[in-house]
């Protein structure tokens, strides 16, 4: 996609700090941490919704969360973690290729509705 600001990291156009990189997927810092730690994991592939993903998509992102789960050290999850999609307006999406956040390193809070 000519006009995506996370396709442009994935090739390089667009320069940014990408702390893991594998044939899937880049994590990158966001750039307004939510969180002690806030890291976003960018499918390689573009898509903009969860409801949108391939069979293959959708097996490229199951790989993406067992890779996640192994780089605490690398991502600061020794103490858990909390990953988020955010899909569509209602969640406040505002980069329409599908990332995961990865959000760690104090306790978060959990609000009722
Ligand atoms: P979402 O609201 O779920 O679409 O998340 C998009 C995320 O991308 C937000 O948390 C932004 O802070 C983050 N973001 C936007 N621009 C950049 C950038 N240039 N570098 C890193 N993160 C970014
Ligand atoms: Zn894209």
């Amino acid at each position: 996609m000519s006009d995506c600001l996370f396709c442009k990291f994935v090739s390089g156009e667009l320069k940014t700090e990408i702390v893991y990189s594998d044939d899937d997927m880049i994590i990158i810092k966001d750039i307004n941490p939510m969180a002690k730690n806030h890291f976003l994991a960018i499918p390689k592939q573009h898509y903009k919704l969860l409801s949108e993903a391939t069979a293959d998509q959708m097996l490229a992102l199951s790989r993406m969360l067992k890779k996640i789960s192994s780089l605490s050290g690398l991502l600061g999850l020794e103490s858990g973690y909390r990953l988020v999609i955010n899909q569509g307006d209602d969640a406040g999406q505002s980069v329409f290729h599908l990332h995961i956040h990865i959000l760690s390193g104090q306790k978060m809070g959990w609000q009722p509705a």
